[in-house]
């Protein structure tokens, strides 16, 4: 049996002791150094967990090598074998689930049921892979040669890089592994600097899968780090592919640095999702789905609800019922069973809240719910999830703030919901609540959404790992998770099979 945090842990707060037991158990040993540079530590209570050593550019330089050796090796062995490593890593996450989901909320804060739903999420990602790994399709494509055949074959690619956020630690990597070790890549990971032990503990879980399936381990590798590190990686020639999670900030850095040496990049951006919420729609469903958008995992979820567009005759109505609902909301310890909004990240998460605040505020807003600093653990960063009325769509309101903070704004008609919806320089997820066919078809049309998640009648946040995730404009346009998401993690070639003693050329040409 793995051992659950409970309420009674909480309050004697050895959160560091219980990270440690946990590394411990799932086979990560005991990886602080006294003097590490990097400090790790529990949004909780702002405890210090411990220290590890940073990586530099000359172990960014051996790390490289030692996967870009694995990969040369890896590439050969046939898909549905390396599916093996992946579907031993989804038993090693099935056993350990509790563990890494209690050791998700230590480090990046979620509530228990987030942490489990996030290692539950990274248990799909394999199953997926796995029978991936026997699916991992061409085409024939018809010749206009006689005698010959065409066909286009998926390649492996490479070592592919990845870099992620701090608040999907665990399920971003396993999106990117999970599908790059099928495909044949080797994997070089730098977390965040926020969520290292998470990371360390994930590697050790692949580490295991490896050696159980007699997998090379160097496929998978871990870089710790922060940016510097990060850029080390997405300058390396010998990384055909940086995957990078995070702010759309990091992404405007990454993106023209990976260009200049004719690299490829997946990149998954901020978001500033919307709900439009028509006349029509279902109230009591749409409250649900908002309230679990915009509050869930204290809104720092890219796909996180931040702009409610609600039609001007059900505005006030629908602004009374999403205000009683915030004032139920329990904030708290993410351990405490029965929590459902916990800390924020760090200090500067919770200094970017309030000074959003006070600007949409100053822009006329009015502030209908929470928007302070809220009793929590001491230690920790608690705030009161916020909904703002506003008048219109400021600049403010365009902007990705990483926080519970919810703009809400009227419209008169479709179109102008549409307008408003698609004024933000981010993509990424949005919805629809309505019961009207005509609107929902049309939100999901060409002269709808422009985001890559369109949903009608459940809110922008949750996605499940089948489909494509990923969005446009300052999203970054990358695709990860399913669907044909894999092509990513792969090279194509085209080749044309001559099987006649003839050598016709094509478009007729004629050559001697
Ligand atoms: P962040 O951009 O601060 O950091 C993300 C990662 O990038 C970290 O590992 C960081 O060390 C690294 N990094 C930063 N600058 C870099 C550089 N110049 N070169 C190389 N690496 C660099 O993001 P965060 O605060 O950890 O996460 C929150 C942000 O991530 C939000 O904007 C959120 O919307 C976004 N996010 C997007 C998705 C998605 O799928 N679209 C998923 C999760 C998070």
């Amino acid at each position: 049996m793995t051992e659950v945090i409970t309420a009674a842990d909480v309050s004697a707060v050895d959160i560091s002791g219980k990270a440690r037991d946990i590394l411990s158990r799932l086979g990560a040993g005991d990886p602080f150094v006294a003097d590490g540079e990097l400090v790790c530590t529990s949004p909780i209570d702002g405890s210090e967990l411990g220290r590890l050593r940073a990586d530099t550019a000359a172990d960014v330089e051996a790390v490289v090598g030692r996967a870009q050796a694995a990969f040369l090796q890896w590439r050969t062995v046939p898909a549905p074998v390396r599916g093996q490593l992946v579907r031993e890593l989804g038993e090693l996450l099935r056993e350990h689930k509790d563990d890494l989901g209690a050791l998700v909320s230590i480090e990046a804060g979620k509530i228990v049921s987030e942490g489990l739903g996030e290692v539950q999420e990274m248990i799909d990602i394999c199953d997926l892979a796995v029978g991936l790994s026997r699916q991992l399709h061409g085409l024939t494509i018809a010749t206009e040669r006689p005698g010959h055949r065409m066909m286009e074959q998926w390649l492996p690619l490479g070592v592919v890089g990845v870099i992620s956020a701090f608040n999907f630690p665990v399920a971003v990597w396993s999106w990117n592994t999970a599908l790059a070790l099928v495909c044949g890549d080797a994997v070089v990971w730098k977390p965040s600097e926020k969520t290292l032990l998470t990371a360390i503990a994930c590697q050790a879980l692949l580490r295991q899968a490896a050696e159980r399936v007699g997998a090379p381990v160097d496929v998978s590798q871990v870089l710790l780090g922060a940016a510097e590190v990060g850029g080390a990686l997405v300058d390396d020639p010998r990384v055909p592919l940086i995957s990078a999670t995070g702010s759309t900030r990091m992404g405007k850095q990454v993106a023209p640095r990976v260009a200049a040496r004719l690299g490829r990049t997946l990149l998954e951006l901020g978001g500033n999702n919307a709900a439009i919420v028509a006349p029509s729609a279902d109230l009591d469903l749409a409250v649900r789905g908002i309230v679990f958008s915009a509050v869930g995992t204290a809104g720092q979820r890219c796909t996180s609800l931040r702009r409610v567009i609600v039609h001007e005759s059900i505005h006030d109505d629908l602004l009374a019922r999403l205000q009683a609902a915030y004032a139920t909301l329990p904030i708290g310890s993410p351990l405490e069973p029965g929590t459902l909004v916990g800390p924020l990240i760090d200090a500067a998460a919770t200094t970017a809240f309030t000074a959003a605040v006070a600007r949409a505020t100053a822009d006329g807003g009015t502030l209908v719910a929470g928007g302070d600093v809220a009793d929590g653990v001491a230690g920790g960063q608690y705030v009161r999830p916020a909904i703002i009325d506003m008048p219109q769509q400021t600049d403010i309101v365009k902007a990705e703030t990483f926080a519970p903070l919810l703009y809400v704004l009227a419209y008169r008609d479709l179109d102008e919901a549409l307008e408003l919806h698609n004024e933000v320089a981010q993509g990424l997820s949005s919805s629809i609540f309505t019961l009207n066919v005509r609107e929902a078809e049309t939100f999901m049309s060409a002269v709808g959404s422009d985001c890559g998640i369109a949903n009608v009648n459940i809110g922008p946040s949750g996605a499940e790992i089948g489909g494509a995730f990923g969005g446009e404009k300052e999203t970054g346009g990358g695709r990860e998770s399913g669907s044909d998401a894999w092509r990513a993690y792969m090279r194509r070639t085209t080749n044309t099979v001559n099987y006649s003693s003839e050598l016709p050329l094509a478009q007729g040409v004629e050559f001697g």
